[in-house]
């Protein structure tokens, strides 16, 4: 039987909440019943919205929990070659391209088409960087314009052809990837992002698990088509449901009562938040 291996993977953009310590112990529990491994990885790729305060909070609070993980830790920020080095096998397939749209340009291009269909993430770009000619490519980068890599999706979805993934609760999944339209892989102002590095990241890691919030289920079938186009493991899925408040809000980084930090401030203990989560002891 192989090791089974999960993580939690927060961004530091706020304090750690209730809702991330479900996640993080429900990933280590499941590691610790199996006897295998939990990881913990810090998603800053985002390096405006991330801060190094809220990295070592991340430790504090999980080590407060009493959790434990394998270390060194993978800091995404430290392996932006990592994630070019995948890119650059993605362009040489001819499944990426330049966009140079600012959000502006796809909202008036929308306009204009007079219809704006709607993927999970919200309004799928119109699709105008992908008809520009290859010189036409060259001379805007050549002059220096700012530019994202997006995923050629029709392309992409036809040369990986069909393609599943597992949930563990929902069960096998087909994936269906095209809903997104043309995803952003790498952007203007980073050089990857949160779907290309996520995936690269949980190969090199050999997650074999990854237990997360089911907010993030649907972004799995691009995972998936990733995993596919570049030759990566494809782990197993468990997304849990969110933990919400009493108005069955979710909660967000915002609330700030329900950060670890307040609750433990607030003279709870490491066994109250985890009764808190809904977990057994
Ligand atoms: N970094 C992501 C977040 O904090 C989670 C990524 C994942 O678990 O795949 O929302």
């Amino acid at each position: 039987m192989s090791t089974v291996v999960t993580r939690f993977a927060p961004s530091p953009t706020g304090y750690l909440h209730l809702g991330h310590a479900y996640s993080a112990m429900l990933a280590a529990d499941v590691a610790r019943a199996a006897k295998g491994l939990f990881l913990l990885r810090i998603e800053d790729i985002d390096q405006g919205r991330c801060r190094p305060e809220f990295v070592e909070a991340i430790f504090e609070d999980l080590a407060w929990l009493g959790l434990k993980w394998e270390t060194p830790v993978r800091v995404q920020s430290a392996h932006f070659d990592d994630y070019a080095k995948h890119l650059a096998r993605l362009d040489e397939m001819g499944v990426l391209y330049p966009c140079f749209c600012t959000r502006k340009d796809i909202m008036a291009e929308i306009e204009h088409a007079g219809a704006a269909p709607h993927g999970p993430d919200g309004v799928l770009y119109p699709g105008t960087c992908r008809a520009l000619s290859s010189d036409e490519r060259e001379s805007r980068i050549q002059e220096g314009q700012a530019h994202a890599l997006r995923l050629d999706m029709t392309r992409a979805a036809a040369s990986a052809g069909p393609l599943e993934w597992v949930d563990l609760g929902a069960g096998r999944q087909t994936a269906a990837p095209e809903r997104f339209g043309d995803v952003v892989l790498a952007r203007k102002d980073t050089p990857t992002s949160y779907h290309l590095a996520v995936t690269v990241d949980d190969h090199l890691q050999d997650i074999s698990l990854v237990v997360r919030g089911v907010d993030l289920f649907e972004a799995t079938h691009i995972h998936r088509l990733l995993q596919a186009l570049l030759g990566l493991n494809t782990p197993e899925y468990h997304h849990h449901a969110l933990l919400t408040d009493k108005a069955g809000r979710r909660f967000a980084k915002r609330d700030r009562a329900l950060t670890i930090r307040a609750l433990r401030e607030a003279s709870h203990t490491p066994d109250a938040v985890r009764a808190m989560t809904g977990l057994g002891r």
